[in-house]
């Protein structure tokens, strides 16, 4: 039996379409519908729980935040609703987001190709069983020892880049190495399922070596071409514990031709601080060896002020929980403010992760944050997109300066 009260959500960036998708629902006799333009407009609907919807109409192509990344944040947000995909590119297109959606443990009622017909969607929704407790969302895979080791020797593993840029002249100053797993079944498999696993069984070292390897080998490829870039490496704290790590990434950046000081190695705060004496000896080493060093996430882990002191670190990323938002949040800007004073006393460079959105961006430039990395910028993306990325970015940054800066 149908059930009339359910909270549909319809999210289409075509305003015409959009708007008629709405009316259809609603002459169906499902009364509680609402619309939105933008996948960060939708999310927004998920602060308040009363809010949050039971069925989504989604579009799978949307600038911006595209269809199939908007799962990827519903995933993030534990939503146990349905999905109708919505989209006008062909069927296989339309099978493969199913798919997607599928691999997160999504339900999804079915797909729909545009225009959409009002029995088209009635069917669909008419399947829709809620409600949602009853199906309690299975929690994300996660994988084993063996499955890793021969993703990791089998080359499954790939390297998609994030850029930094300068905020003062929109400068791509350099960009930030962030591993995939190409899974054959599962598909794409984010660094959160995985990065633990190979830590608890001894893996992190491989991993390390071959997310290394290819960055060094990358660097190079865009040197040759004219594109002078620090790249940047995420190193786990069990890197840190054997001397021979030093000497294996010194001898990577002779082979690759790389100098040292266009490669910054990340390390996370929150692990840091556990046991200090070989890891402060490596990275001590390294930057003797003109390494450039990162202390990453800087803000949520519990470092004291001497330890900072202590660690030869060039750069502090300041955690995207202290950006996202912080212009509106009195509290939020006080940390900010805080970690971004404290780093130029110290003399480091700073960058500001997590920014989202043009509120963002504005804020982190305003408050004089050199470099700024996040979606507002550009989504982690495979090292053969970049370039053209790049061009785009310095296109649409000298657009707009021109519009703020005429006589620049
Ligand atoms: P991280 O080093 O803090 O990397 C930033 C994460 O935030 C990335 O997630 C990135 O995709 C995401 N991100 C970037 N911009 C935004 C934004 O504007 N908003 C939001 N909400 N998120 C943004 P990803 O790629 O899933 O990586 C997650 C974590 O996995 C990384 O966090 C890092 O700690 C770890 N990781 C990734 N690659 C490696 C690696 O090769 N080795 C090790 N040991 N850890 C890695
Ligand atoms: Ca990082
Ligand atoms: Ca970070």
């Amino acid at each position: 039996m149908n059930d009339f009260t359910i909270k549909i959500l319809a999210l289409d960036d075509d305003p015409f379409l959009l708007k008629m998708h709405g009316h259809m629902v609603a002459n169906l006799g499902y009364h509680a519908v609402t619309t939105c333009e933008s996948g960060y407009a939708a999310l927004e609907l998920f602060a308040n729980p009363n809010e949050s919807p039971d069925l989504i109409l989604l579009d799978i192509n949307m600038p911006e935040m595209d269809g199939l990344e908007f799962i990827r944040r519903l995933v993030e947000r534990n939503f146990n609703g349905s999905l109708i995909l919505v989209s006008g590119e062909d069927e296989r297109m339309r099978q493969a987001a199913e798919k997607l959606a599928r691999a997160h443990k999504i339900d999804v009622l079915g797909h729909l190709h545009k225009p959409v017909t009002p029995a088209g969607l009635a069917e669909l929704i008419g399947k829709w069983t809620g409600p949602s407790q009853s199906k309690p969302r299975v929690e994300k895979r996660t994988y084993g020892a063996a499955e890793l080791r021969s993703a990791i020797t089998n080359g499954e593993l790939v390297n998609y880049y994030q850029p930094k840029v300068l905020t003062g002249t929109g400068r791509v100053m350099g960009v930030e190495t962030l591993v995939r797993w190409r899974h054959p079944q599962d598909g794409m498999v984010f660094p959160d399922q995985f990065i633990g696993v190979a830590e608890a069984h001894g893996l992190i070292d491989d991993l390390t070596r071959v997310v290394l390897t290819d960055a060094f080998t990358q660097s190079a490829l865009w040197r040759e071409s004219g594109l002078m870039l620090q790249v940047s490496v995420n190193l786990s704290m069990d890197n840190l514990m054997s001397m021979d790590f030093v000497d294996w990434v010194v001898g990577l950046a002779v082979k690759s031709g790389v100098p040292p000081q266009m490669m910054v190695l990340e390390v996370t705060e929150t692990r840091l601080m556990e046991d200090l004496r070989t890891p402060l000896e490596i990275l001590t080493r390294l930057r003797l060896k003109r390494f450039r060093l990162s202390i990453d996430d800087y803000g949520i882990g519990n470092s004291t002020l001497a330890q900072l002191r202590d660690l030869p670190f060039d750069e502090l990323k300041i955690d995207q929980s202290f950006v996202h938002g912080a212009c509106n949040s009195e509290k939020l800007w006080a940390m900010f403010d805080s970690c971004l004073s404290l780093a130029k006393q110290l003399k480091m460079e700073v960058v500001a992760e997590g920014v989202e959105d043009q509120a963002d961006w504005d804020f982190v430039r305003n408050r004089g944050c050199d470099i700024a990395q996040g979606y507002f910028i550009a989504k982690p993306m495979p090292a053969a997109e970049l370039p053209a990325w790049i061009e785009s970015w310095n296109q649409a940054f000298s657009n707009l300066r021109k519009r703020i800066e005429p006589f620049h």
